[in-house]
């Protein structure tokens, strides 16, 4: 089988109008994400098109996954179109939901509104926009090579920004991701058109309690402060974890800068009586706390071990016990997700990496991303290694007011899409 004369990125190209049609109508199906709207009309819009196109389409609930009821199903669809030819298959893999819209927005969050050149709404580049760039691509590349061989398979899943239990995830489990059935993923993220994301950081959540005992707040002395014992926690993660997490550093080409290091956040702190509703114009109790909890979201790096990561967080609340008198604390452990990281030299980043060359003249950036997505699931339940993240749009947009994404990214990002399947479904290997 030979090329043909045109250039596959030409004629996504001149189906822009499409593209951008097709993210419009994406945003204005506001799948927000919690609770989880919508999931169920945005599988049968996207279904639709791709049936009429000759593609097999499945909707998939993920039964009983957390927050799958019938108020709120966990909807998702996977298409696939099958040359009927043996070769291998290619996966796009995007999430449907979106996060909350927050304020501050001047346009309506959900209209798709186009205005020079870009494209507006919540979700528009996490990730609606790369979701129909890899549509078009797949379009385009079907209609120029029908006689290519293998697979190509679309889906639209469920819950990414929470985890994505009810999309990717149960997926996997189905064995979706098999690499018997799928050998290259590709996960249109917000990246940027010149970018491949070999993967993402680890997480370790954890929930720290201290442990006192209650008294009337006049007499301090005849109780114990879960709180002091807190503030004790703190102190000690001042002077000596947080340094050390600071002198960690990274080989994985993290970006921002600043994720090339270990970090933890405490995502929250509560002690004592708790807050009151607003309205409430009472004066409140004189209590010691017996009770003060923190949660922690450790990032950790790939030359890191898990079981190392909690170790250092046990071992100073066990440094504090020996010293401090009355010290007790438990640690409850929330989420855990391993780092994972595709070899440079993998298949799919291979093929990338060159068609990112044709379209843009440039060599692509290598990049890991500082928080996790759906790879950590195709990666750990499917045992499948040859994934990126490669799509259109700014990632630092994701999750702001006037989100949008640039029409001519997604134009290119849907060119290097289809290149990369005309390399992979085509050219000889
Ligand atoms: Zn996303």
């Amino acid at each position: 089988m030979v090329k043909s004369d045109t250039s596959l990125p030409d004629l996504v190209a001149a189906r822009e109008a499409d593209l951008v049609a097709l993210c419009q109508d994406l945003i204005r199906i506001p799948t927000l994400n919690p609770p989880g709207l919508h999931y169920r009309n945005i599988c049968d819009m996207l279904g639709a098109r791709l049936r009429d196109g000759g593609w097999d389409v499945e909707l998939i609930r993920a039964v009983d996954t957390p927050g799958d009821s019938d108020t709120y199903p966990r909807w998702n669809m996977v298409a696939r179109y099958d040359s009927g030819r043996p070769g291998e298959t290619v996966h796009f893999n995007s999430h449907h939901d979106v996060v909350e819209v927050g304020h501050g927005w001047t346009r309506d969050p959900f209209g798709g509104e186009l205005d020079k050149g870009r494209v507006y709404g919540r979700g528009a580049c996490d990730m609606k926009g790369g979701l129909a760039a890899s549509v078009i691509a797949a379009e385009a590349f079907v209609a120029a090579h029908p006689e290519f061989a293998g697979a190509i398979e679309i889906s639209a899943t469920a819950d990414e920004e929470t985890g994505g239990y009810g999309g990717v995830a149960y997926l996997a489990e189905l064995g979706r991701f098999d690499p018997e059935r799928v050998q290259h993923v590709i996960i249109p993220e917000p990246l940027n058109k010149d970018r491949i994301c070999l993967g993402h950081r680890g997480v370790w959540w954890a929930e720290i309690e201290t442990r006192g005992r209650i008294a009337h707040g006049s007499m301090p002395f005849l109780g114990d402060s879960a709180v002091r014992h807190m503030g004790a926690v703190l102190a000690e993660m001042e002077a000596t974890l947080f340094p050390l997490l600071a002198s960690k550093e990274t080989a994985m080409p993290v970006v921002p800068e600043g994720a090339k290091n270990s970090t933890l956040n405490i995502n929250s702190i509560h002690g004592g009586e708790r807050e009151q509703d607003p309205g409430y114009t009472g004066l409140p109790a004189p209590v010691v706390p017996d009770r003060c909890r923190i949660i922690i979201d450790r990032r950790f790096l790939i030359e890191e071990n898990i079981e190392d990561v909690k170790a250092e967080v046990r071992g100073m609340l066990e440094k504090i016990k020996a010293t401090r008198p009355n010290f007790e604390y438990e640690v409850r452990e929330l989420f855990e997700v391993i780092p994972s990281m595709t070899d440079e030299d993998a298949p799919v980043v291979r093929s990338t990496a060159a068609a990112i060359e044709r379209v843009l003249g440039r060599m692509p950036d290598y990049v890991v991303s500082p928080g996790t997505y759906d790879q950590k699931h195709i990666d750990r339940i499917g045992r499948l290694k040859n994934c990126i993240a490669y799509g259109p749009g700014i990632l630092d947009l994701a999750h702001q007011p006037d989100e949008w994404v640039g029409v001519q990214d997604m134009v290119d990002s849907a060119g290097v899409m289809a290149l990369v399947l005309e390399d992979l479904l085509i050219a000889p290997r």
